[in-house]
């Protein structure tokens, strides 16, 4: 088919965040675009994922936030809080979000569909009973949360319900110790809930680095949430009046009720109902879409960016992989996106930021590194009373001096470590770090007034 006999030159088969990019670069480039989203535009990070969850991180958090206002001379009434407030407002919020991606498409000259698409064959897509031809075709369908099989796993929710409870749950058990786990420990804790994490390994945060992990288990511990490690639940059963019964292994008490079961178990690549295999596209083992570094399938016509790959589940990865593939389709040369260097947050309470190897990676990959590692309290806490430690950690090469990673456990330590990712990018050395002069008093300046080496060899 020439170019002509398209309906469009790019097809973009979700409104998440990779997609939505995509599209409107393309569009920029002049491309005629259109863009099928089957729930609502935004995608899991605008609508169940990121920016919901970051507002109930804020609410969480003002539970410290008055107890700490005591110790800077602050007396204050009981505070009441209102889930149903809290999620009027978030709901709200999002909805300006959603409205916001479709007008900004539709700007963009994207045409908008809203409905399930699936692939007919390499260059055609079905939508609403309606067949579509593009030159181009985009899988961004995202991804999904996994629930392994389990008897009763139909009592379990996910993150997708966790943010559209009817009420706040008054004893909660999180399965799962990555970043989801974590993160809506720190939520239900913050707003009152009695909170239990089962992790079925030794230490949460599998493939952070080991202090930052130790570091905030311990923190989580102080705050009162109950972390049961090397733990499984085996059997969810609901009993008459109306409490999750729990089987759980490893944790004292063999059977404990609940109000909400929530699995953060991981998540899986979204290609239901896209029959991917009628236009021959690859599907790899895990269920993720098989791409090229170009965002490439086995289908020369169809690219796939984010979740639906199974590589970095990150929304700024799926922006930045959405753009190079639309700049390469339609822009003045190919390119790939660069993903060198991803900084990476955890938004528990407290936070986590961290950029570049940990130490046991860095190890693996260099054979003599330097490590740099500060615990202290915080000015805030001096006044608060409130028992809680700020980590900071640099990793550095010892041949070269170059810094490999910066990790921190604290408040704002993604603020933070957003900022030291260019250095990193740019290949600071640790020299680099030492050479700048500190921002008093801030806790990110003991990451430029390290000085006590420990030598690790591998
Ligand atoms: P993660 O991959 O981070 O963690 C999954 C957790 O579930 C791990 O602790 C894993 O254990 C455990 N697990 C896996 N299978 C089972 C099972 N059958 N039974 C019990 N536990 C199990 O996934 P999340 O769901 O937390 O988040 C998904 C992805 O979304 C993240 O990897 C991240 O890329 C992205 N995300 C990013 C956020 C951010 O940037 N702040 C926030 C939220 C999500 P084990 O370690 O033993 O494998």
């Amino acid at each position: 088919m020439s170019r002509r006999e398209f309906d469009y030159q790019f097809f973009v088969i979700g409104g998440g965040s990779g997609g939505v990019r995509a599209a409107r670069i393309a569009a920029g480039h002049g491309a005629s675009v259109a863009i099928a989203e089957a729930y609502r535009y935004g995608g899991t990070c605008v609508i169940r994922g990121c920016v919901p969850k970051k507002l109930l991180v804020y609410a969480a958090h003002f539970s410290e936030d008055f107890a700490d206002a005591q110790g800077f001379g602050w007396s204050l009434a009981p505070a009441k809080f209102s889930w149903s407030g809290l999620i009027a407002a978030k709901d709200q919020e999002i909805q300006r979000l959603s409205k916001l991606y479709e007008d900004n498409l539709r700007r963009s000259n994207v045409t908008v569909l809203h409905g399930a698409a699936r692939m007919i064959d390499a260059h055609t897509v079905q939508i609403n009973g309606q067949r579509l031809t593009a030159r181009h075709i985009l899988i961004a369908t995202g991804g999904k949360p996994f629930l392994p099989t389990i008897p009763g796993i139909e009592h379990a929710i996910t993150s997708n319900e966790a943010f559209d409870l009817p009420r706040l749950p008054g004893r909660v058990l999180i399965v799962g110790g990555g970043y989801i786990a974590v993160e809506f420990a720190g939520i239900f804790k913050g707003l009152g809930a009695e909170v239990t994490l089962s992790y079925r390994g030794e230490q949460i945060l599998r493939g952070f680095d080991d202090d930052v992990r130790a570091h905030l288990h311990d923190a989580m511990v102080k705050k009162g949430i109950r972390v049961l490690l090397h733990s499984d639940v085996t059997q969810i059963d609901r009993a008459e009046d109306g409490a999750l019964v729990a089987q759980l292994t490893g944790a004292g008490e063999p059977v404990q009720d609940f109000d909400v079961v929530m699995y953060a178990a991981g998540r899986v690549p979204d290609v239901d109902g896209l029959q991917l295999h009628a236009a021959g596209v690859k599907v790899a083992k895990g269920g993720g879409v098989e791409v090229n570094e170009y965002g490439q399938t086995s289908v020369p016509s169809v690219h796939a960016v984010g979740d639906v790959t199974n590589r970095i589940a990150l929304t700024p990865v799926a922006i930045r992989e959405g753009a190079a593939v639309a700049n390469s389709l339609f822009g003045p040369a190919r390119s790939a996106a660069d993903l060198s260097v991803v900084p990476s947050a955890v938004f528990s309470q407290p936070p986590i930021g961290t950029v570049g190897l940990s130490e046991a990676v860095a190890l693996e990959r260099h054979r003599q590194i330097d490590v740099y590692r500060s615990t202290f309290r915080s000015m805030r806490h001096s006044l608060s009373g409130r028992d809680e430690k700020t980590l900071i950690k640099l990793i550095v090469d010892s041949a070269t001096q170059r810094v490999l990673g910066a990790h921190m456990v604290g408040a704002d330590a993604p603020e933070i470590i957003q900022g030291l990712a260019i250095a990193l990018r740019m290949g600071a050395t640790k020299a680099d770090f030492d050479a700048t002069v500190a921002l008093h008093p801030t806790a990110a300046e003991e990451f430029v007034t390290l000085r006590e080496k420990m030598t690790r060899k591998a």
